[in-house]
């Protein structure tokens, strides 16, 4: 690529999406053109049932079912076989979603230990780095809780330092705060941005709190299927 677009971390053209049920057709998804730069911070705002969470399963790889193009570091997904999916996912992104989704049985080190492993490193270099991410969002004396141990907003920090563990260059955050009361998702949030702005990732965050999305870099909003 050798557009203005050719370095973007994610790119979509003309993105469609549509669910059939009981034989209705609802187009959730009309063709959606959004570009995300490296490091840049983008919020997703849209009303709920917009279609914040189908866009960004399309662009997490999760599901197929869509229409137009999806590039990520430049490469058309459509081209990658479910094995390249899966190690685009893995080697590229993180995920934070808005129920923490942590390993229940594992302690906070642990789950921020065990992407890195699955990537490639090796114990020490993930458990240094785990314990690094997790002492700089204030869980140092966290590290050996299991999820059901941590407070609402301990559980999202954790999932924040998973998300970020493997240093992916984009970040895919659903509502990440959205399940926590509203003092407690401002630090959070905060913290969020902190962090992901230090590792020089690219973040699309999906929000429906307009405070929020005007923290970040650049605010898209999904109206009828499109960015306005
Ligand atoms: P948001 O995240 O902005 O609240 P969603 O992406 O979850 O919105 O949903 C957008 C619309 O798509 C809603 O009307 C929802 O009912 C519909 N939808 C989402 N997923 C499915 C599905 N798997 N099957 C049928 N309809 C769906
Ligand atoms: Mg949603």
């Amino acid at each position: 690529m050798n557009d203005a677009n050719g370095s973007a971390v994610l790119q979509t053209v003309g993105l469609k999406r549509s669910f059939t049920q009981g034989g209705q057709t609802i187009d959730v998804l009309r063709g959606v053109d959004l570009a995300v730069g490296p490091g840049e911070i983008v919020a997703l705002l849209g009303p709920s049932g917009s279609g914040k969470s189908t866009l960004l399963q399309a662009v997490g790889l999760l599901e197929g079912g869509f229409e137009g193009s999806i590039r990520v570091d430049g490469v058309e997904v459509a081209k990658l076989d479910s094995a390249g999916r899966t190690e685009t996912r893995r080697d590229r992104m993180g995920f934070i979603y808005q129920f923490h989704h942590l390993l229940p049985d594992f302690t906070a080190i642990e789950n921020v230990v065990l992407p890195q492993l699955i990537h490639g490193a090796d114990r020490p270099t993930a458990e240094a780095r785990a314990e690094e991410l997790l002492t700089g969002l204030g869980l140092g004396g966290r590290l050996t809780h299991r999820p059901n141990q941590l407070s609402g907003g301990e559980q999202q920090r954790v999932a924040v330092a998973r998300a970020l563990a493997n240093r992916p260059a984009l970040v895919l955050a659903d509502e990440p705060t959205g399940n926590l009361d509203e003092a407690t998702a401002d630090i959070v949030f905060a913290e969020f941005l902190r962090l992901v702005r230090g590792e020089g990732s690219a973040a699309l965050v999906a929000t429906h709190n307009e405070r929020l999305a005007a923290r970040m870099d650049r605010v898209v909003r999904l109206h009828e299927g499109v960015l306005e």
